[in-house]
């Protein structure tokens, strides 16, 4: 398992121009997935369907309450602005129909007749259902062959038996749909993709086969599925068409599409995405940006080995064993102990890890106490002298403690694990709190609080990790945390008459140093700026 699932893509870079020339005649089509329990919803979502830039809609018949196949299949064909994909799917293979079978390919055949473009049926009943068409098929006409796996993705060579079974029965397209129990599961399915010699559609399930459903024009997958309002979805996992077309900028990803994508636990809270995709396509670079559920870097590192990722962005919790993934790291991540950025060297595909977190926090900090945005003051440091009491001991705690002990100021770590708040300020030089004692804690007015804790991150935005009456001592408040952009603890900071400055201000400075590391162009601040304004 481990062997083939490590360097599972060393191989995919060279068959891609295979999968663009074989497998693959076109670019990857968006499909939308058309449930409703009547006739009339269905022609009305199709409608939506093609305002919202699908190619083609799948029809499930088996979300219908009431169907009598002849009336309605004309019906549906008729009214359908896109072409038509219908779908019958049984409970026995996770749809809702459950009666006759002999019915249920009927009506599928009367589908093909009355002008489908596509059909899916089912890998177990394919061979019975291909035999009887043959010879009927009208030339427009193909036949996809599926299998749904709920479970798990299995190993590549299983993976490719599976195909292989699908093309014998007469496939003229083939789909696998597995489930995703960690992200290294869709590397298996990207490589099935790209080696194919049929048009394929390789779909894994979950919120962790995610990039598999927006990544697959890059390995020639032939179709995927977008939906029309999110959180109505066919399958688990599916982005809507707006994320698929508008956030990732789907029909500009191919082949040469250059990969990068934040890796963290949550991730689905992350705004990069939206910030980095944007910028990529303001400036003209062939790239997209993903989110990167992972629950072991490094095994994420070893099975995504090939150059098929040029760069990476890392959050909670990940940071610092993504730190001990990386072949080197710069001085200062390593002072830090921490990565946030880590790009694939593209002359030897070694990784090499930055620490871009703190440079975006002070200065926001710094600018916050010199009362000016964007300030390009080069003189003393305002924090110097200042005592500043870093709240965390985790990746953005070490970060900004490094960076206010750069800049000459006093610092004070508190935190829920008093140890970790010890072996940070022994190692930059300075004092440890539990983060308990914090409230008791002011020895002098005028100091600076960064919260550096995922309290009061969403959903949970009533928590605060210091009471409001200890705020009093504070003149400057940082939160880390932006999401949201106001939490509970820079309102009640402001309510105590101190400056706020919000995570929102460190997440745009850190993205500005990691977009011109992954693209070796200047990055487009306005854009940032204006593009995280709306969020
Ligand atoms: P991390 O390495 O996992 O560290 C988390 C820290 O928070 C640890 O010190 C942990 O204490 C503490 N903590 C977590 N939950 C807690 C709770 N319920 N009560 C008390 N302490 C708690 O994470 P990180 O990468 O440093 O990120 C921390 C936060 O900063 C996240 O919310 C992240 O989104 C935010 N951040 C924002 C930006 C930005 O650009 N604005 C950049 C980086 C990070 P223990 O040591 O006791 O476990």
């Amino acid at each position: 398992m481990a062997m083939e699932s490590s360097n599972v893509l060393l191989a995919s870079s060279s068959a891609l121009k295979m999968a663009s020339g074989g497998g693959r005649n076109g670019p990857t089509l968006v499909c939308a997935p058309i449930m409703a329990e009547s006739v009339d919803k269905m022609v009305a979502n199709m409608e939506k369907a093609k305002q919202g830039g699908a190619d083609l809609v799948e029809i499930r018949l088996d979300s219908l309450k009431s169907f009598n196949p002849h009336e309605d299949l004309k019906n549906l064909i008729k009214e359908c602005p896109l072409p038509t994909l219908f779908t019958y799917r049984p409970k026995w293979e996770g749809g809702q129909y459950d009666g006759d079978e002999k019915k249920r390919l009927d009506a599928l055949r009367l589908a093909m007749e009355f002008g489908a473009d596509y059909i899916d049926v089912e890998i177990q009943v394919a061979r019975e259902f291909n035999d009887s068409i043959y010879g009927k098929k009208p030339e427009k006409f193909k036949v996809i062959v599926s299998s749904h796996n709920y479970l798990d993705t299995p190993s590549v060579e299983d993976l490719g038996n599976l195909v292989a079974r699908i093309q014998a029965t007469g496939a003229d397209i083939v789909k696998i749909a597995t489930t995703a129990v960690e992200i290294t599961d869709v590397a298996r399915v990207f490589q099935i993709t790209v080696h194919s010699q049929v048009p394929i559609i390789g779909i894994v399930m979950g919120e962790k086969g995610f990039i598999s459903r927006i990544l697959c024009p890059k390995f020639g997958g032939f179709l995927t599925f977008g939906t029309i309002e999110s959180g109505i979805v066919s399958a688990p996992g599916q982005p809507t068409m707006k994320e698929l077309l508008h956030l990732y900028n789907f029909r500009l990803i191919g082949p040469d599409t250059k990969l990068f994508g934040i890796i963290g636990k949550p991730v689905h809270h992350s705004k990069s995405p939206i910030l980095y995709n944007e910028a990529f396509e303001s400036v003209g670079f062939n790239g997209v940006y993903v989110p990167l559920l992972v629950d072991d870097v490094a095994k994420f590192f070893q099975t995504f080995s090939s150059a098929d990722f040029s760069g990476f962005s890392c959050t909670i919790p990940h940071k610092e064993a993504a730190l001990k993934c990386c072949d080197e790291v710069d001085p200062v991540a390593k002072s830090i102990g921490a990565v946030n950025c880590i790009i694939r060297r593209p002359t030897d595909g070694k990784l090499i890890g930055y620490n871009t977190d703190y440079v975006g926090a002070i200065s926001a900090i710094e600018d916050g106490l010199r009362g000016s945005h964007n300030s390009n003051n080069t003189g003393d440091s305002p924090l110097a002298g200042k005592l500043f009491v870093v709240i965390g001991a985790g990746g953005a705690g070490k970060a900004l403690a490094y960076g206010a002990k750069e800049k000459g100021a006093r610092v004070v770590i508190a935190n829920r694990t008093y140890d970790r708040a010890r072996e940070i300020a022994d190692t930059v030089g300075g004092d440890a709190l539990s983060i308990a004692d914090l409230d008791k804690f002011h020895p002098e007015d005028g100091m600076i609080l960064a919260n550096t804790t995922s309290i009061g991150m969403q959903p949970k935005v009533d928590e605060t990790p210091i009471p409001k009456h200890a705020l009093r001592s504070y003149s400057l408040v940082f939160d880390a945390v932006y999401t949201p952009k106001m939490t509970r603890l820079l309102r009640e900071a402001e309510e105590s008459g101190a400056v706020i400055v919000s995570g929102l201000e460190m997440f745009i400075g850190q993205a500005y140093d990691q977009f011109e590391r992954f693209t070796g162009l200047p990055a487009p601040k306005e854009l940032f700026r204006k593009t995280m304004a709306n969020y």
